[in-house]
């Protein structure tokens, strides 16, 4: 079989049960594919940690204890902490670092026989929006090299466009699962705040963390998010007290009278016309599906930016503390007592991008700031999510853009972070609401890059958003499609 890198994880997990293929041989082709770190989408391979996981799989399906992904192989983002492969988030400061046990999602998704490939790419911290601030070169966007892919899981992302994992794992703080999958071609999905565990995810800002799935299908999707989910309350305070969900039993649902709520604020001036145009007829097979467009409003959104800029920064500002070179990773060489380690560790093991965020961090939460901007920051959230369960009680599903412009090229925004900020205003609303939300391919746009539709379903609503994804899947090629010579 010479194009098991295009199967979907469906296809290769019955091509395994049903033993036509090893778990060996697909960790080989893949393995293969890696070699020469294409779009410079992994941070750590180790082949032997792989094929040994792979042999264990083919045991497992030999003597019936294969558990339903056995086998297929999964690429996990470098926040996920891992003890078989070094964990970095993507910063100088953990370079070297290799944790003494596995985070919860990548542990769940092994029970459930996945693979791992190794780790893959991101911004450093999972701060940005572009994969340009990972301490280990940016990378590439495999529909045009020159373009970025999106962030901060812009490894995840474009591993799996360019068919070197057939899913990821990816954490999305304020867009970072949705916004590479839409600048790549994927499909990606956040789910509820707590659904997921937290447990052994690197700590950017702890209220809003959440891990998901990124694969080329909302059906691959629903698998391994039904895998990775599940109550880990002594590990994770936050995680749900709730049983875990076959994602995939209610794929097939029809659509017919489903509201989808249309937020303007979400069409107006910012958005690009490629985007819009790729949007409004993934709108409109939605509607040859049975569902009703609704108009709604969301009428904080533009809020959302500062909202975020403040919270996310200030949670950033004290978990990242941790980092001061005595327990992990990176330390300074020359000190010349305790306080001067730290500085000089954190000075050299830090990035810009990160630095920024500590310091705007430490100012709103300093004594004479608090009250101005955290607090109100704070506030703000709550309303705008009220706003959403306003507009819940009109329409069952939102949809939107994931981002207001295709994949920008490298650099464009390099000396304006706030450029980037401001290309996160869709995906932050959810995210600030901890409501789930994904992106499903919806056509191309400018210069052939593809456009992401956002759907935002209200909490512990999934199903329901994977369901809606898989049938506009089944109605049109998009997340098919893939890079010319993949
Ligand atoms: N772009 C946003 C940021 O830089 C979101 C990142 C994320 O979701 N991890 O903070």
């Amino acid at each position: 079989m010479s194009d098991l890198h295009n199967l979907s994880v469906k296809a290769l997990a019955t091509l395994l049960q049903t033993k036509e293929v090893s778990a060996v041989e697909v960790a080989t082709r893949f393995l293969a594919r890696m070699g020469g770190n294409p779009h410079n989408a992994f941070l750590d391979i180790d082949s032997e940690v792989t094929l040994a996981q792979a042999c264990a799989s083919d045991a497992k399906l030999a003597n019936g204890t294969a558990g339903p992904l056995e086998g297929v192989p999964v690429a996990h983002k470098d926040v996920f902490v891992t003890r078989d492969f070094a964990t970095t988030a993507g910063s100088k400061i953990l370079s070297g670092y290799r944790s003494p046990f596995d985070a919860t999602v990548v542990q769940r998704l092994r029970t459930a026989g996945m693979v791992s490939l190794g780790k893959l790419n991101c911004d450093e911290f999972a701060m940005g929006s572009a994969n340009e601030n990972s301490a280990y070169g940016p990378v590439q966007n495999p529909w045009d090299t020159a373009r970025v892919p999106g962030g901060s899981s812009g490894g995840s992302a474009a591993a799996v466009a360019a068919g070197l994992a057939p899913a990821a794992t990816g954490t999305d703080t304020g867009g970072s699962i949705r916004q590479p999958a839409s600048f790549c071609g994927i499909t990606g999905i956040k789910p509820t705040y707590g659904r997921a565990s937290r447990y052994g995810m690197i700590a950017y800002a702890s209220s809003l963390d959440q891990a998901g799935p990124m694969a080329r299908s909302a059906e691959d999707c629903a698998l391994l998010l039904s895998a990775m989910c599940g109550a880990d309350i002594d590990r994770d305070s936050t995680s749900l007290d709730m049983p875990t969900e076959d994602f995939s039993a209610s794929l097939n649902h029809s659509l017919e009278g489903l509201r989808i709520g249309i937020p303007k604020e979400f069409f107006g001036e910012g958005l690009a016309a490629d985007v819009r145009a790729a949007v409004d007829s993934a709108l409109r097979e939605y509607e040859k599906l049975g569902a009703k467009l609704v108009p709604i409003s969301l009428p904080r959104t533009e809020l959302s930016i500062p909202v975020y800029y403040i919270i996310a920064p200030a949670e950033a500002s004290s978990n990242l503390s941790r980092f001061d070179g005595v327990k992990f990773g990176h330390r300074a060489k020359d000190y010349t007592d305790l306080v001067d380690m730290y500085k000089k560790t954190r000075a050299e093991g830090f990035g810009n991008e990160v630095k920024r965020r500590i310091m705007t961090g430490a100012y709103v939460l300093s004594h004479g700031y608090y009250d101005a901007y955290y607090l109100q920051a704070q506030k703000i959230r709550r309303m705008i999510a009220d706003d959403f369960q306003n507009a819940f009680k009109e329409c069952d599903v939102i949809a939107g853009p994931v981002a207001p412009s295709v994949a920008w090229k490298f650099g464009e925004n390099a000396n304006d972070p706030v450029a980037d900020y401001l290309a996160d205003i869709f995906t932050l609303p959810a995210s600030l609401a901890g409501l789930p939300g994904m992106s499903v391919p919806a056509g191309f746009g400018a210069g052939g890059m593809p456009v992401g539709l956002q759907l935002i379903g209200n909490y512990f609503k999934e199903a329901q958003l994977l369901g809606a994804a898989h049938r506009l899947q089944q109605a049109t090629d998009f997340h098919l499609r893939k890079p010319e010579g993949i």
